[in-house]
């Protein structure tokens, strides 16, 4: 199927789970063609997508992507916690915030070393010391690390240390970042845009998926409204939406979503009643003082308590965390 597919001056994709292959490529739609490999030997129906997103949509792959780190498995029942603080500040506070974190049931730790920032006068982070100090806090904790790459050029010393390479919201429609997104072995979380819709975030995960890199997340975390009583307007509805056009999972980040420390809770329950497999949260051992997001990070003792109350809302939606 697939050298015809290439005789036909197409591009397969191929996704291979649970010992069936979908094999997508973007075609003219005519029904010869249909019919020319609906008839081949192997190939147990053809499906024709007008999603212009074609491998991330739904019509491609039925069934939910489970995206596996060691054993955690995003994108199936349970409900994924991803916690840390917006940036790794120093060795001591991402040990303190790490521990704390997995003590409250997150899986992975969160920590940007490379920040993209408004302002260049703002700590930009710690950068490859960043890096390392993740590491040591996987080694320590045995939670999974998920980190920014913010350029082409940090892509490759980035996936070498995180166990998922999160693309920011202001990088999301940096097509050469994407590409080079597409060509490591390493699952991917690819923010929202601040001004994007949904398809323009599908398109953007489609440049990751069809360079050949399967393992995407989607995160909503947020766009910008007249509202000005939050720093972002959390899209909650786009949560059941992306889950009905695409077979990828999606975390919501109700940090950034809000921007505000008393609406994590909630926003959070919320996303997990909407269907979110994953929340991603800023968490630092002294919000009052950190220098990046702190108005809208959780002290510990505040992410043990949102965690007892998420937990409430999965367990009434019939899913676990
Ligand atoms: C972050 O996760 O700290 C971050 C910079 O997020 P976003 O790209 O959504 O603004
Ligand atoms: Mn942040």
């Amino acid at each position: 199927v697939v050298r015809r597919i290439e005789e036909l001056g197409f591009r397969p994709h191929l996704l291979s789970e649970g010992g069936r292959t979908v094999i997508g490529f973007m075609g003219d739609e005519t029904k010869s063609m249909q019919s020319t490999f609906a008839a081949m030997s192997g190939v147990e129906s053809v499906v024709m997508s007008r999603k212009p997103y074609r491998v991330a949509c739904r019509e491609f792959k039925a069934e939910g992507t489970i995206i596996r780190v060691g054993d955690i498995e995003i994108g199936a029942n349970r409900v994924i916690l991803m916690a840390g603080p917006c940036a790794v500040e120093s060795r001591s506070m991402l040990m303190e915030v790490a521990h704390a974190v997995k003590e409250a049931g997150a899986k992975i730790l969160r920590g940007g070393a490379y920040k993209p920032r408004t302002s260049p006068y703002s700590f930009k982070g710690l950068r490859e010391k960043g890096l390392e100090i993740l590491a040591e806090a996987r080694e320590k904790t045995g939670l999974a690390i998920i980190t920014e790459a913010m350029s082409i050029q940090d892509v490759k010393l980035v996936s070498q240390y995180a166990d998922i390479l999160q693309i920011g919201a202001r990088n999301m429609q940096n097509f050469a970042l994407l590409e080079e997104a597409g060509n490591i072995k390493k699952p991917v979380l690819l923010k929202r845009g601040m001004m994007a819709t949904l398809e323009e975030l599908l398109m953007a995960a489609e440049y990751i998926l069809s360079n050949g890199n399967q393992q995407v997340m989607l995160c909503e975390r947020g766009i910008r409204t007249f509202e000005r009583y939050t720093r972002n307007t959390l899209d909650i509805v786009s949560v059941p939406l992306l889950k009905d056009l695409t077979h990828l999972p999606v975390i919501v980040d109700p940090s950034h979503g809000t921007g505000v420390r008393g609406l994590v809770k909630p926003a959070s329950r919320a996303a997990v009643a909407a269907g979110a497999d994953g929340l991603l949260i800023e968490v630092h051992p002294n919000p009052d003082e950190a220098l990046s997001d702190g108005p809208q990070s959780l002290c510990p003792e505040d992410f043990r308590n949102l965690v007892d109350e998420v937990k409430k809302i999965a367990r009434a939606v019939g899913r676990e965390i």
